[in-house]
């Protein structure tokens, strides 16, 4: 089941027509929400993924929030079926040593929503895109978008690289509306120079796999341990995959964690590791059993989510920071409030940016908690403990934010209470 590689093969792949009511570029999280709900919708749908998949992909934890997308997906039962380990919790650990008590997410909402699970992402997006093709998208995985095409200044299609195709490989298709869920490729907007980087949020993560690590017991098995290292200079995150495998990585401030003298990916993973007691004992029976990979500078924005014809969503959009995994989340949510708008632009024939975007607003108001609740995780000296010691009251604000429910009113005046708190920028 887990796997690094990335599959070269193409499959049989379908047929394509000329035009289209929405082409979604990218298959993962947000275009598979999209692709689906939209051809649900009755509308003609494609969905042009490069890679053949499964595709390995970072990012296995899910926060309890994505439940709801998941049950608008129709995957729920699919998922309890599945091997994926249950996720009851998320347990932090200061400075390498103090373990905090798990908090676990059904005390708050004893519903079936507060387990979520931590997905090998090959097989899990595999499983969000074939439930696309199921509810009627057209996907094609071997589909390398090389242009969005626009008349004058309304997106109105796509020039395209069929990879599988030995004559006639590039093919120009039209559609009503343009979807970029390109990840954090992002396509669109790259090429329109909106992308906007989070110059706080400098980071770069190095990361691995291990088989036979140490899992605590019982409701604990499967949770989000994440460990802070001695100085607090870098952080660890530990997520148990199926078959006795843990996905583990370090995430500093990039000057910091990739400076001169650092050596290897490995020799990095290793001088953290040396920081960090708790990762120590709980990887110390583990073998690893993939390479090490590196990643950095993700986080951004983008100043510009919709224009004429066009619409951004997921990480093509923006991203944040790893450390609360918000990122699939986000890729779900902006997936459905898209398609919602993209069904209204189509029944209204109005395909406007102010249309497509209608959503975009609350979205990003829901996506600057996020943004927040991040900074002050790497502001050198806050801390969320010694704040609820002093401010009980927000409490339940911060355990709507953890698992997600963000976009709920009033769920942001824990800020007006902490303030601004910034990071360190390379810490
Ligand atoms: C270090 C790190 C750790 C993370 N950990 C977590 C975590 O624990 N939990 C979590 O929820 N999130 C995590 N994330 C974030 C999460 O992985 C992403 O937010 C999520 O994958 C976004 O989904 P998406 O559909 O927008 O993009 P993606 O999943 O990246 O999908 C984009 C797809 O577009 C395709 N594509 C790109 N360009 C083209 C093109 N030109 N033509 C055709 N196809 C194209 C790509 O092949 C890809 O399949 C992490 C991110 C990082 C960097």
């Amino acid at each position: 089941m887990f796997q690094t590689k990335v599959a070269t093969e193409f499959g049989p792949q379908p047929q394509l027509d000329e035009d289209y009511d929405v082409i979604v570029v990218g298959g993962g999280p947000a275009g598979s929400t999209a692709g689906a709900l939209l051809a649900e919708y009755g509308h003609r749908v494609v969905i042009l993924e490069r890679s053949a998949f499964p595709r390995f992909h970072v990012g296995e934890s899910l926060i309890p929030e994505t439940y709801w997308s998941l049950k608008r997906l129709g995957l729920i039962e699919k998922l309890k079926q599945s091997e994926f380990p249950k996720k009851y919790s998320v347990q932090f650990v200061s400075d390498g040593h103090k373990e905090s008590a798990p908090f676990y997410f059904d005390e708050y909402n004893p519903h079936e929503c507060s387990q979520t699970w931590q997905v090998v992402r090959g097989d899990f997006d595999r499983m969000l895109l074939e439930n696309a093709e199921e509810k009627g998208a057209t996907v094609r995985s071997d589909a390398h978008v090389l242009e969005v095409n626009f008349d004058e200044s309304r997106a109105a299609g796509v020039r395209v690289k069929l990879q599988s195709e030995s004559d006639q490989p590039v093919v120009e298709l039209r559609a009503k509306v343009v979807i970029d869920a390109t990840g954090q490729t992002a396509f669109l907007s790259n090429r329109l120079g909106v992308k906007q980087a989070d110059h706080r949020l400098r980071k770069g993560t190095v990361w691995s796999y291990f088989k036979g690590a140490l899992r605590d017991p019982g409701k604990d098995e499967g949770a989000t341990i994440i460990l802070q290292t001695e100085g607090k200079k870098s952080w660890f995150w530990y997520i148990p995959l199926p078959d006795d495998i843990v996905s583990v990585g370090c995430t500093a401030g990039m000057g910091y964690l990739f400076g001169k003298d650092r050596g290897t990916a490995e020799d990095i993973f290793a001088a953290e590791l040396a920081r960090c007691p708790a990762m120590q004992r709980r990887l110390s029976p583990a073998k690893r059993c993939a390479e090490f990979f590196t990643t950095k500078d993700f986080s951004y924005s983008s100043s510009q989510g919709a224009g004429d014809g066009w619409v951004l969503i997921g990480d093509a959009y923006s991203f944040i920071d790893p450390v609360y995994s918000t990122g699939v989340f986000l890729a779900f949510k902006s997936g459905e409030f898209a398609a919602d708008a993209v069904h209204n632009a189509i029944e209204r024939r109005d395909f406007s940016a102010e249309r497509l975007g209608a959503w975009q607003e609350q979205y990003c108001t829901g996506v600057e908690l996020f943004r927040k609740l991040v900074y002050a995780f790497y502001a050198p000296d806050f801390s969320f403990g010694k704040f609820l010691k002093q401010h009980p009251q927000y409490r339940s604000n911060l355990v709507d934010m953890l698992i997600g429910d963000v976009f709920k009113p009033r769920v942001g005046e824990i800020f007006d209470e902490m303030g601004e708190v910034f990071p360190d920028t390379d810490s």
